[in-house]
């Protein structure tokens, strides 16, 4: 495997060290491919997300086919002056120069793709990595085999497949992948395979861009519109693969006093929306393969945190279908509250006052997205200041990643780096410095040997003194000339 990992590794090098990918034509015609493939392909995408996770149709569209498609676009109308030097002041010290910062390809990338929404978190930093003129290799989780094969399928058929290539599988062939050096790793997935992806990459000294996950707080305070505020919410939760999203809440935090209110209306919706039996809904995810499913049923095993279910609860292991699941008040101890729970349960801490919550999520590690639900403008300015996170939105769920002018990655335990829209270019582009300058403008001052009136000048010269400039333009000290 090792072999021909380092063959398809080698073979995307000798592209990239041929100049293929530098022009903004070949980056171009690259996106304006995939474009296609979404469009050509979109029934086959749909069909693979179904086979993967009986993705409702309309959530694959809205949430992976139509904002791939838009990713690639908005690549398309921002290459050419993403790819244009940045002129930047050059300064007096340097004077006469200019300076400007160059965007330039990182090489030949790697990434490696999670199993939830498996089409979208490829192809968006695939298309990162295309516009910023780099080789690329894909591995998309084998975890969602139907999208992972049409990926090794489909790209081939759109993209320059000497410069654009895919390799399938789980641990053993993503091992092999990272021995090799790359210039830039980019991984979607869990914290402690981020460990090993960037333990891997040290010893190449590789950049690394880590997309993980942790627990996404929502607070959700009193004064809101509640039939709005619940509708959201759950949507948020529910109607993002079930639970399964690096962005959908994780748990709420709400008053003592709102709870109950809270858990009404929740209900309400939810019936609303997938029936009195959720496990026959359409419209729900199912749990990814077997290994999740005990995974979260073993959550609500404990009777300390079944007893505390107000609403759901039930599970079907053959479909691997869990209902949308609300409690209340569990431990704070247990694995619910204390592991990412990926998945259709959510439980609702609840605390005196509403400000209260801002120190129960800052006593955590640092979420990927933060909620709040208020009308109250000073406990808005206070979350915006107070809780680190690595995005936040108020009185709506997860919709900040759908704007490309907005950065989307975590921080401390829910990541390193961010992409979407530009900051995708930039993910995959060093910037490097460029200062040109002629032969005139001789500084006799900058020479040996040290005078202090040569210290004068330049001291003068650094702290932006005119006069010091003119005189070392002059060839101050004359005595220095030859
Ligand atoms: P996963 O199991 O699909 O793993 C992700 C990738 O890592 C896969 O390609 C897999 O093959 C590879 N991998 C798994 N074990 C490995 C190992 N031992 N060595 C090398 N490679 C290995 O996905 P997951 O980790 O279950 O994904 C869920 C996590 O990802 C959650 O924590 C979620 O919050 C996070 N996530 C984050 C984002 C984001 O954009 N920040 C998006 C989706 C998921």
């Amino acid at each position: 495997m090792a072999e021909e990992v380092a063959a398809v590794a080698g073979e995307l090098r000798a592209s990239f060290r041929a100049g293929r990918t530098r022009p903004a034509e070949w980056r171009a015609a690259q996106l304006r491919a995939i474009v296609r493939m979404v469009e050509e392909r979109e029934g086959d995408i749909s069909d693979a997300l179904h086979s993967d996770l009986a993705k409702p149709r309309m959530e694959s569209y809205l949430h992976e086919i139509s904002l791939a498609k838009a990713a690639c676009k908005f690549a398309l109308k921002g290459l050419k002056n993403w790819m244009k030097p940045e002129k930047v002041p050059a300064g007096l010290t340097t004077f006469p120069s200019t300076a400007q910062i160059v965007s330039e390809p990182l090489g030949v990338v790697l990434v490696i793709s999670a199993w939830n929404y498996p089409f979208l978190l490829s192809i968006e930093p695939v298309i990162g990595a295309i516009a910023a003129g780099n080789a690329v290799l894909l591995k998309p989780s084998e975890i969602a085999p139907a999208t992972s094969a049409l990926f090794a399928k489909l790209l081939p058929e759109y993209v320059d497949k000497s410069c654009i290539k895919v390799v399938e599988g789980g641990v053993p062939e993503t091992t092999a992948l990272l021995e090799e050096k790359w210039d830039k790793i980019f991984y979607t997935g869990s914290g402690n395979v981020g460990r090993i992806v960037m333990a891997a990459a040290a010893k190449h000294l590789t950049p690394v861009a880590l997309e993980l996950g942790g627990k996404c707080p929502a607070i959700f305070d009193s004064n809101v519109d509640l039939h709005t505020a619940v509708k959201r919410l759950a949507v948020g939760k529910w109607g993002c693969n079930n639970g399964q999203a690096c962005i959908a809440p994780d748990y709420v935090i709400t008053t003592k006093s709102f709870a109950p209110e809270l858990v009404d209306s929740l209900k309400r919706a939810l019936i609303r929306f997938y029936g009195e039996d959720p496990l026959q809904s359409e419209d729900l995810s199912r749990i990814v393969n077997s290994n999740h499913f005990c995974r979260l049923t073993n959550l609500i095993e404990d009777k300390t945190v079944s007893q505390k279910i107000v609403y759901g609860g039930q599970t079907d292991e053959k479909q691997l279908k869990i209902a949308p699941t609300v409690l209340v008040d569990v431990p704070l101890d247990s694995a619910l509250m204390t592991s990412e729970i990926f998945g259709p349960l959510l439980p609702i801490v609840t605390v005196d006052k509403i400000e209260d919550s801002i120190e129960f999520i800052n006593s955590k590690t640092k979420p990927l997205a933060a909620y709040l639900f208020t009308k109250d403008k000073k406990l808005q300015e206070a979350f915006v200041s107070n809780v680190p996170a690595g995005g936040m939105l108020v009185n709506d769920v997860a919709l900040h990643l759908a704007n490309p002018h907005l950065p989307f990655g975590g921080v401390g335990d829910s990541g390193i780096g961010s992409y979407h829209g530009k900051f995708s270019f930039d993910c995959f582009t060093h910037k490097k410095a460029v200062l040109i300058r002629g032969f005139g403008g001789e500084a006799a001052a900058r020479y040996p040997p040290y005078t202090t009136e040569k210290q004068k000048i330049l001291r003068g010269l650094i702290n932006g003194s005119f006069i010091a400039l003119i005189l070392a333009l002059l060839g101050f000290p004359r005595r220095d000339r030859r």
